[in-house]
């Protein structure tokens, strides 16, 4: 898992990212991940297909 000398930096000077995991709100699978601003104080609340509820549900970033 972890790589040396990647050209890869994480955490810029332009503001950090954070990696989230959206969760279904209903079953709570975890079916996504992505990543957001440090900054963005808001939780991220999205309409996305939940595999396991076998429709659109809300998903909810989780740790
Ligand atoms: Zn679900």
């Amino acid at each position: 898992m972890v790589r040396r000398g990647g050209s890869q930096s994480e955490g810029g000077p332009r503001g950090r990212r954070i990696r989230v995991a959206l969760a279904c709100a209903l079953c709570g699978s975890r079916n996504y991940r992505t990543t957001r601003l440090h900054t963005e104080s808001e939780i991220l609340n999205l309409s996305k297909f939940c595999k396991h509820c076998n429709r659109h549900t809300r998903h909810i970033e989780g740790k």
